[in-house]
């Protein structure tokens, strides 16, 4: 699993000029005292707080590999379970069928006029404790002792089963709880950031402007805040604010399926955007929750699912918001885009290459 490159943000100088206000800002200083910092001053703590947000965006995404293993093996127990739980059943319907033989066996036994039969089996708890009774294997001959054995086997069979399967369960569950501490870690983690990184908009860029050189927009075809990444090649990054990804295509989920698009972990509420211009499709239901398909007009097919709302429909500029990032379908509690990507509308392949060469340069 290789991690993408350092974070994009604070790249330009105006940025990091930002920045650095926004730290003075939240430090508390009074505008006068931040505003006379001489230029080299703020550079320096440009560079710190550009180096602290990175800091922040190696854990944030160290994380999120974490996570995204924990869900893989999680997906991998839950299906061994249900594995095991349908050879359980099929051991426990075989072994119901030896049961119906030797009771038939029995009954013929006790017709025939063996008089401790039938207290043999009253006299036993159960109809394991029967089967084990020295009284009934003294009782049967070599033929039935056979048949015995062999439903003996199979209780064992059934018994190992079980234990494997409560072992496992046992793991299922130290596996969620793993996976809950650590989701709620990159959720604090995104809040943070989302909250430093919205200190920064429109008004601080504003400051910005007044007293520096002119900025550099890093905003796309627009409505994304001052978060759009893009355009590479035409391309814009479908997520617009604090951000974390890895290459999990193929990643085991439930049910034996494998991961078919790429997880990019944002809090709730962040924009996201048309990687191309195109026209949005709404969707709703299933393990996807709400959705959208962007049919490109690069011929190309992009689905965002997990969404918490719409933001647009129909024709799409690159860039443009279309939805906000949520947990919606079987996403519950994880706010996360799921990415994918159909060249020319056919089968999805991995969307990490692609989402790196934007999101990475
Ligand atoms: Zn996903």
């Amino acid at each position: 699993m290789s991690m993408r490159n350092s974070c994009r943000w604070g790249q330009t100088f105006a940025l990091a000029a930002a920045l650095a206000l926004a730290y003075i800002l939240a430090a508390g200083s009074f505008p006068g005292a931040a505003l006379a910092d001489s230029l080299s001053e703020k550079q320096e703590k440009a560079k710190q707080v550009k180096a602290q947000l990175q800091a922040n965006q190696a854990e944030l995404d160290r994380l999120t590999a974490a996570l995204n293993q924990a869900q893989s093996q999680l997906a991998l127990v839950e299906t061994s379970i249900q594995r095991n739980q349908a050879e359980l059943e099929a051991a426990e319907a075989e072994l119901q069928g030896y049961k119906g033989i030797l009771s038939r066996r029995v009954k013929a036994m006790y017709m025939e006029g063996n008089s401790t039969t039938l207290e043999v089996i009253l006299d036993s708890a159960s109809f394991d404790d029967f089967l084990n009774s020295y009284d009934f294997m003294r009782m049967i001959g070599n033929y039935d002792a056979g048949m015995v054995d062999e439903a003996r086997r199979l209780i064992n069979t059934i018994r190992e089963k079980r234990a494997s399967l409560e072992q496992s369960r046992a793991q299922y569950q130290s596996q969620t709880n793993a996976l809950a501490s650590q989701r709620s870690a990159i959720q604090a983690k995104l809040a943070e950031q989302q909250s430093i990184l919205n200190g920064l908009d429109s008004e601080i860029a504003a400051l910005v402007k007044q007293q520096m050189a002119p900025s550099r927009s890093s905003g796309g075809g627009g409505g994304g805040g001052g978060w759009v990444v893009g355009p590479v090649d035409g391309l814009y990054f479908p997520v617009a604010g604090p951000c974390s990804f890895t290459n999990d295509w193929g990643a085991p989920r439930s049910v034996g399926r494998t991961h078919k698009g790429c997880d990019i972990m944002a809090n709730y509420g962040t924009p996201c955007v048309a990687i191309t211009s195109g026209t949005v499709v709404q969707r709703s239901g299933g393990n996807a929750g709400l959705y959208i398909f962007l049919y490109g007009d690069n011929g190309h097919l992009y689905y965002y699912m997990h969404l918490q709302g719409y933001a647009a429909s129909g024709r799409v500029a690159a860039g443009q918001v279309i939805g906000y990032v949520g947990d919606t379908g079987n996403a519950r509690g994880c706010p996360h885009l799921h990415f994918e990507f159909h060249p020319n509308g056919g089968a999805a392949v991995n969307p990490y290459p692609l989402l790196k060469a934007i999101y990475g340069r």
